[in-house]
């Protein structure tokens, strides 16, 4: 089998117990697909919390290179950093106007994104003492977490003069069910978003996130913001996975035993071998954001009796057994044929072979939390596929 991954995990050890290979080209391309699908609206990218546990460098500065020019971030600590590289970018800050924090976007030529009444009252006092700085307006359309009402919409657009010091740039709303293309939801919120948009014409108008894209050109309007699709993460619940993997998780072989039909493995007891097996200990657990729910089959955690996540190793999917423990989880090994496997070796907890839904999915979660969990103990390997340039 040919492996993508050889000059990587022959790399020399270098004390750490993990490795995620990221992959740019495949970033570049996914933005790519994303902005193909949303044309002929504009594509931005959300680069929050890190590049969704990636790194915001990385991310933010191989984007750009792509050719994206408006970024969205959570805080506006993560939009200096996301300024650093991405000179000529817009970036929009979306849930940071705490009192006092304006003249940091203004410095660092950032947007804010206002999301209530109270944030307009604090930005346009700012505007009016320091002078206009765009900023962007959000819209509640059915999430109940951050907008000002349509009715409220409706008061700041007035006939077209907004309130001084009131200079949005952008409106915008946040799909509920994006992920669900049957959910009444989303047409009631394109219908209620589309008269916003209406009150604010000639101001760019954005409601979709990844999932949102992939519901069709009302959608879109002039602006889409994908995120997880970026990172190779499935948008929808309902269509395959329109992106390709980005990161590959690799964990090292510390030991490889034995254990006899009958013997249990790891904490609790809970796993009971119903066979003479072979156990592959791997240097990864919960502290890495390999989820301790991600534990294999009959093991009873919060009430569930899981099946566990799977790894990958040599064509064969390893089903980890037993609790994964804080530093250390042990996969099944035996059906990987004779002497195959060293420690030192690694085993794919997700990438190509493993998508990376179905481990979220075996922790009862999404690829964002996964991606967002996974810790400081990977060392991080970025590298550059050979993909296509141009769509
Ligand atoms: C996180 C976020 C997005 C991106 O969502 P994905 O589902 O990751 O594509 C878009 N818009 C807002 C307001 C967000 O908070």
């Amino acid at each position: 089998m040919n492996n993508p991954f050889s000059a990587f995990e022959q790399a020399e050890d270098d004390g750490f117990g993990a490795r995620l290979l990221i992959d740019l080209g495949a970033l570049a391309d996914n933005w790519r697909t994303m902005r193909h699908l949303s044309s002929p609206a504009r594509c931005s990218a959300v680069v929050k919390a890190d590049g969704y546990g990636l790194g915001m460098e990385p991310v933010v500065t191989t984007l750009h290179d792509a050719g994206c020019m408006d970024f969205f971030v959570a805080t506006a600590h993560e939009g200096v950093v996301a300024r650093e590289h991405a000179p000529e970018a817009r970036i929009f800050v979306m849930n940071c106007l705490l009192p006092g924090i304006e003249p940091f976007c203004r410095s660092a030529d950032l947007i804010p994104v206002l999301a209530s009444m109270e944030h307009v009252a604090i930005w346009t006092a700012s505007c009016i003492a320091n002078g206009d700085h765009p900023c962007a307006l959000q819209v509640d359309t059915g999430m109940n977490r951050l907008g000002v009402t349509v009715e409220e919409a409706a008061a700041l657009a007035g006939d077209g003069t907004h309130p001084e010091g009131f200079s949005p740039v952008l409106v915008m709303s946040h799909l509920v069910c994006g992920d669900e293309p049957d959910h009444p939801l989303n047409r009631t919120q394109v219908e209620q978003f589309t008269q916003v948009a209406k009150l604010f014409s000639g101001i760019e108008a954005s409601l979709s996130n990844s999932a949102g894209i992939l519901l069709g050109e009302d959608f879109h309007f002039e602006l889409t913001r994908p995120g997880i699709a970026l990172y190779g993460g499935r948008a929808s619940t309902e269509s395959g996975n329109v992106t390709i993997p980005v990161v590959t998780a690799l964990a090292h072989i510390v030991t490889i035993r034995t254990a006899a039909a009958g013997e249990t493995v790891s904490y609790g007891a809970a796993a009971k071998l119903h066979r003479d097996s072979r156990l592959a200990v791997c240097a990864i657990g919960y502290a890495d954001g390999y989820m301790r729910a991600m534990s294999g089959a009959g093991t009873i955690l919060r009430g569930r009796n899981t099946d566990g996540a799977k790894g990958f190793v040599l064509g064969h999917s390893v089903p980890v057994i037993g609790r994964v423990t804080m530093d250390l989880t042990v996969f099944d090994i035996t059906d990987v044929p004779g002497n195959l496997l060293k420690p030192g070796d690694s085993i794919e907890l997700f990438g190509p072979n493993v998508p990376l839904d179905d481990v979220a999915a075996a922790a009862d979660t999404i690829g964002y939390e996964l991606l967002t969990s996974l810790g400081s103990r990977y060392r991080r390997h970025y590298v550059r596929s050979a993909t296509g340039q141009s769509r």
